[in-house]
């Protein structure tokens, strides 16, 4: 007993000396505290947040997640998580991978958005875009930073990036081509939207948008159209680029 005793003591003062003698040996940073959003049609969410969550982990980046998969597999939901005024509230980024397109509440989308203008951070993703697609309010569509409201064919796109000096975008290849995924039409793009990268038409040949950021009231937000299928998730390339969009939004991410 008195050995540990002394043992605890002196590892105290080992510690000590340490942080006295070495001041540039800081505290490993807090993790980013992330609430993802999930559910809805047409995507395997339970896949995506799995890959998303093992993503971070392998690539060293701390998170500390909840996981809301609400809403069944319709598309036309109202979550009882948005019930709370301060639902955004303790998180550092809010990462939205829903499918609802036919929920038209104002009242309700308002909720959402209006914890976003006041600095909620947040990750949009692939059917997101589409979410709140027949409302008549243009908030949901402004907070993503475009407008979408439809997507062509999957094919394997071709991504060209048009940020370079953007830190999200550190390290993408300049050859990169999707697993097959939709490539989703971009009919606006907001005033406060910067274009990281873009995609090409295989049909017409115009030029849309696949990942971006925007910045909504207070919020950071990062977002792609891309990650319909359980191969996007398991594509390194879009997963590295989506845990760099995350520590871009929370804020964590060193330019
Ligand atoms: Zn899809």
């Amino acid at each position: 007993m008195v050995n540990h005793v002394c043992s605890a003591v002196f590892c105290t003062l080992v510690a000590v000396v340490v942080a006295v003698a070495c001041p540039q040996v800081t505290v490993a940073e807090e993790p980013i505290r992330a609430l993802i959003v999930t559910g809805g049609c047409c995507h395997d969410y339970p896949f995506q947040t799995k890959a998303m969550v093992e993503a971070a982990a392998s690539r060293g980046v701390a998170i500390e997640w909840k996981v809301v998969h609400e809403g069944g597999n319709g598309t036309k939901a109202q979550i009882k998580l948005y019930d709370d005024p301060d639902w955004a509230q303790g998180y550092d980024v809010v990462i939205h991978n829903e499918c609802f397109a036919n929920t038209t509440s104002e009242e309700y989308i308002r909720r959402i958005t209006s914890a976003h203008k006041g600095g909620a951070n947040a990750v949009v993703i692939h059917c997101a875009m589409h979410t709140y697609r027949a409302a008549k309010i243009d908030d949901w569509r402004e907070f993503l930073g475009v407008t979408s409201r439809r997507h062509e064919h999957q094919s394997q796109y071709p991504v060209k990036v048009v940020a370079t000096d953007h830190p999200v975008m550190k390290g993408f290849p300049s050859d990169y081509k999707t697993p097959k995924d939709e490539l989703y039409v971009i009919e606006h793009v907001w005033p406060e939207t910067t274009v990281l990268a873009t995609s090409t038409s295989e049909k017409d040949q115009r030029v849309h948008p696949v990942f971006w950021t925007n910045r909504y009231g207070k919020a950071r937000v990062f977002g792609t159209t891309y990650g319909h299928s359980n191969a996007t998730f398991s594509d390194p390339v879009f997963l590295n680029t989506l845990v760099r969009g995350i520590q871009w939004s929370a804020g964590k991410l060193a330019p």
